[in-house]
């Protein structure tokens, strides 16, 4: 198969594996991993990373954000347990069931409505979120007692299997005093309830808390499943913090060179003429911009690579085109731009793109956009091209 060699990310199917395997090596050896895939694998690509994660890595269970993601990992073959985190109306009660697939429910009310819409003799399979200080979703109430009566009571209803009770962490990606304490408390509570309800459903299997930095920042306690992300894919869940082992980021975002020029000082450069030349300058094209997901914050800031050397974004990010300057770089038309990734001894992440735009490197993943072919490689050998 080929591609269109504009813009494209390659995908290394061996960093993923070496990511979860440093990662398992840090949980309790009865914690089980939950791979989260929401979001098409944050930009890596679910149609290959799934099924790699359960036929080659042997993970059991997967999460995703709602039922459309969870359907395709079903239609892609994937048979391991699925888990939707977010919101799914209640009227997609049967597909659930037919899918075979874990919801989350958010709070009572929503437990209520879902049960209405179970077919006679069914039953849905659920996990209860408990909002443990997210304030997202999940059944929130003053005490711990209050909270189980909750719970006790949607695992009553008629139609509902309860499997399951997580919570979501605030701030486990923090070294600040204050968030870790606040964190410690989250977890404090969660067991706490866990262990009061243990005692009232005994068909509750799993009470999980775990993400990336709750993984390897927290204690995994007493967690039964750890839901890990963003290390997965090989980035750190804050730029900031280094993470006990190295992290292999999965995804590579390329681009070619379209035109080559020499120019004058003087010159201005792209929408707005922010960037005027103040010497001589050799300007690279490139055809990637802000509809591939190529941040238009990297206007003016940012870099690419060219050759194992770096080249300044000068000018505005446009819809489907940047320009570097490349004064002093030997670049010819159809050369490779290297724009997250190593080329030489020079590498960009996401994370230092995300730093330039004060977000977070899943944002800048999440981002590039479906335009974007993703080729995908086990070992340096190219086995997919998912295309959208
Ligand atoms: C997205 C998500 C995760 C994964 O978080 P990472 O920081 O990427 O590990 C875990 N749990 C829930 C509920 C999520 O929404």
């Amino acid at each position: 198969m080929t591609y269109l060699h504009r813009a494209w990310a390659e995908v290394h199917l061996d960093r993923i594996k070496t990511n979860v395997e440093n990662y398992k090596k840090l949980l309790k050896p009865e914690t089980k991993l939950l791979c989260v895939v929401k979001a098409n694998c944050y930009g890596n690509g679910d149609a290959a990373i799934a099924p790699y994660l359960e036929n080659e890595l042997g993970i059991k269970w997967f999460a995703v954000s709602n039922i459309e993601e969870a359907k395709e990992l079903r239609d892609i073959g994937i048979s391991g347990e699925i888990l939707i985190l977010g919101y799914t109306p209640p009227e997609y009660a049967k597909e659930l069931i037919d899918y075979n697939i874990i919801q989350a429910l958010t709070d009572e009310s929503h437990a209520k409505l879902l049960s209405e819409c179970v077919p006679k003799d069914k039953r849905v399979r659920v996990h209860c979120a408990l909002d443990t200080g997210m304030t997202r979703i999940g059944v929130c109430e003053k005490t711990t007692e209050k909270t189980c009566e909750t719970v006790e009571r949607i695992s009553k209803l008629r139609g509902i299997q309860l499997e399951g009770t997580f919570t979501h962490f605030a701030s486990a990606d923090s070294d600040n005093e204050d968030d870790i304490n606040y964190t410690k408390m989250q977890a404090e509570k969660i067991t706490a309830i866990a262990k009061n309800l243990k005692k009232r459903l005994a068909s509750l299997n799993e009470i999980h808390f775990l993400n990336s930095a709750g993984g390897i920042y927290h204690s995994s306690g007493k967690s039964t499943l750890a839901r890990l992300g963003i290390i997965m894919y090989g980035l750190k869940p804050n730029s900031a913090l280094d993470v006990p082992f190295k992290l292999e980021p999965a995804l590579d975002f390329k681009a070619c060179v379209s035109m080559v020029k020499e120019v004058g000082s003087g010159v201005f450069v792209s929408y707005g003429r922010t960037y005027e030349t103040s010497k001589p300058t050799k300007i690279a094209t490139i055809p990637v911009g802000y509809a591939d997901g190529y941040p238009r914050f990297l206007s003016n800031k940012g870099e690419v690579l060219i050759h194992g050397q770096r080249a300044k974004i000068i000018g505005r990010v446009c819809m489907d085109q940047i320009m570097c300057d490349v004064t002093g770089i030997d670049v010819k038309v159809g050369d490779t731009v290297t724009l997250i990734g190593t080329d030489g001894n020079e590498t960009i992440t996401a994370d230092d793109i995300a730093d330039i735009g004060n977000t977070i490197g899943y944002e800048i993943i999440c981002n590039i956009s479906k335009r974007v072919p993703r080729i995908v490689y086990d070992n340096g050998r190219e086995i997919e091209i998912l295309k959208y």
